[in-house]
């Protein structure tokens, strides 16, 4: 299943929508921003029912 979730770019503080696949569950991984080209971490937790999620986002080099 494919969300989309609007994130603060830790690097560059611009909003931006990502693409999320919650059939693989809870992971980390990092995506280029957008704007700024930088690499965010993205830390996905989807819950047990694969539906509900939260994203956390820092900077990869922190
Ligand atoms: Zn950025």
């Amino acid at each position: 299943m494919l969300e989309t979730a609007l994130i603060t770019c830790p690097c560059c503080w611009e909003s931006i929508e990502i693409d999320l696949d919650l059939s693989g569950g809870t992971a980390t991984y990092t995506e280029d921003c957008q704007v700024c080209c930088r690499p965010i971490l993205v830390m996905l937790r989807v819950a047990d029912d694969g539906e509900q999620f939260t994203v956390d986002v820092r900077a990869e080099n922190e």
